[in-house]
């Protein structure tokens, strides 16, 4: 899952993208309105953060653009305390859910999870496909209900599977998910990702579609 955060404020902005990437997600940042607005309306994210109070152009005006763009991405805003207009308005901008400042970043992470399993059509936060159940909540993998060690990009690689089970995902769409904007991006090595990953899960969940991408599926379904 790739992320972007769209916060001013410097300390806030490090602290938020820290603790995402160590929850295992791949995070881009920007620190006004006009590069987020850019980014958010070029990359594919699967949710984004974004302040309202923002310098060049302000966090409803950013929002009403992507949704203009017809960009469905799930977008949480932060908004100070009390300003409940601002709260009003982001909604009828198209927000999907805020959180007030200042907040413990367990919330903000919470409601991350959520928002980015109901855009996947998921109502709890374990995801189960066969013998594999990833709890997207500890970031934690059980076969069988052993629990299965991963590193984070391959966590990454299996959490946005499961996210989209049953649907052909290219290698293409696995690169511009998993890796931020910095990352020296390189298609052939999902295909590395996905050969460990097959070997720690030992289940054959991870089917290949040639020429097209993988799928998820439970074994002996498709
Ligand atoms: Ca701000």
């Amino acid at each position: 899952m790739r992320l972007l955060v769209v916060e001013d404020d410097k300390d806030l902005n490090r602290q938020i993208v820290s603790a995402l990437e160590q929850a295992g997600y791949a995070v881009d940042r920007a620190f006004d309105g006009e590069d987020g607005g850019y980014l958010g309306e070029t990359e594919p994210y699967d949710a984004i953060v974004l302040d309202l109070g923002l310098p060049m152009v302000d966090g409803v005006t950013v929002l009403q653009q992507w949704r203009r763009a017809g960009k469905t991405i799930p977008v949480l805003i932060l908004t100070a305390r009390d300003r409940w207009s601002d709260k009003v308005a982001a909604f009828d901008a198209g927000a999907d859910d805020y959180v007030v400042k200042p907040f413990h970043v367990e919330e903000l992470l919470a409601r991350l999870r959520a928002l980015l399993r109901r855009a996947a059509g998921h109502a709890t936060s374990e995801i189960a496909c066969g013998p594999v159940r990833v709890d997207t909540r500890a970031s934690r993998v059980l076969v069988d209900g052993q629990p299965i060690k991963l590193t984070s990009h391959e966590y990454r690689l299996l959490s946005y599977l499961m996210h989209h089970q049953g649907r052909v995902v290219s290698r293409g769409e696995l690169v511009e998910h998993l890796y931020d904007q910095d990352f020296d991006r390189d298609s052939n090595t999902i295909e590395v990702f996905v050969g460990r990953l097959r070997k720690k899960l030992g289940v054959e969940v991870i089917q290949t579609i040639r020429g097209l991408g993988y799928v998820l599926a439970v074994p002996g379904t498709r």
